[in-house]
């Protein structure tokens, strides 16, 4: 039995059987949103999938369905934008987590494709999970950004990224029927200063909806950075469960 098992495709015996040897959890979450004229609105949801599951053959885990819907207010009323309210999707984590703990999981591994997601996600393990329920949880954006942006041929809009070369990378490299590189073009809206400390979110910036420039993007990029984040994400994830005391990575449980 290898220590990673695909959710959706596998049978409840399977899941059964795996969980009983290895109860551990990776979910891939993202958000239906916005990435300028170029990307789809299925963007964050791609990525948060292929990541999960390269982290969980570089680790362990069984990889849960994507969570297509996230917290993505900032996109509230921009065609093709659907968001849940913080309370809901507080809630909906809250659940899940309940959810996997009745299944006797020892801990989960919520990893985003969507940055806004993972500050909500933190308050569902403080307010909803923690203290009711026996299973740990890990959560945030995919590892390794930070590496990413020096690796860049593009500049940085601001604190922030999206649909410009990383994610247009990552999607040539996992589906690039889908990227319109003729479409493709660089944006720097401009950011008021009280922009982060104010009612002021990245929406009320969108010009084309592109933040940075996709157009040096390139598959082997993508793929060298999909590499890279699932590598960091996994060795996050390992030693996560290692400080609880639930795996180690020489096999020993
Ligand atoms: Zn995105």
């Amino acid at each position: 039995m290898t220590p990673y098992l695909l959710a959706a495709t596998a049978t409840m015996p399977e899941v059964k059987a795996f969980i009983g040897r290895y109860p551990f959890a990776i979910l891939p979450v993202g958000s239906t949103e916005q990435h300028g004229p170029h990307l789809p609105l299925d963007t964050d949801n791609r990525i948060a999938e292929r990541v999960a599951w390269e982290t969980a053959t570089k680790s362990l885990g069984l990889v849960l369905p994507t969570s297509p819907f996230g917290y993505a207010w900032v996109w509230k009323g921009v065609p093709g934008c659907l968001t849940l309210s913080f309370d809901t999707y507080k809630a909906m984590i809250g659940d899940l987590a309940e959810s996997l703990d009745l299944w006797g999981i020892k801990a989960v591994y919520v990893i985003s494709g969507h940055g806004a997601n993972s500050q909500v996600v933190k308050h569902a393990v403080r307010e909803l999970i923690h203290e009711r329920y026996g299973i740990k949880v890990l959560y945030g954006m995919y590892q390794g950004i930070d590496e990413m942006l020096a690796e860049t041929d593009s500049e940085r809009w601001h604190n922030d990224i999206h649909a410009e070369e990383i994610e247009t990378s990552m999607m040539l490299a996992i589906a690039p029927e889908s990227v319109r590189m003729d479409l493709a073009a660089a944006d720097y809206p401009p950011v008021p200063a009280d922009y982060g400390k104010s009612e002021l979110s990245m929406g009320h910036m969108m010009q084309s909806g592109v933040f940075g420039d996709p157009t040096p993007s390139t598959a082997e990029k993508g793929r060298r950075w999909i590499e890279l984040a699932s590598a960091r994400s996994a060795a996050l994830w390992l030693s996560f469960l290692a400080r609880h005391g639930l795996y180690q990575h020489d096999g020993a449980q």
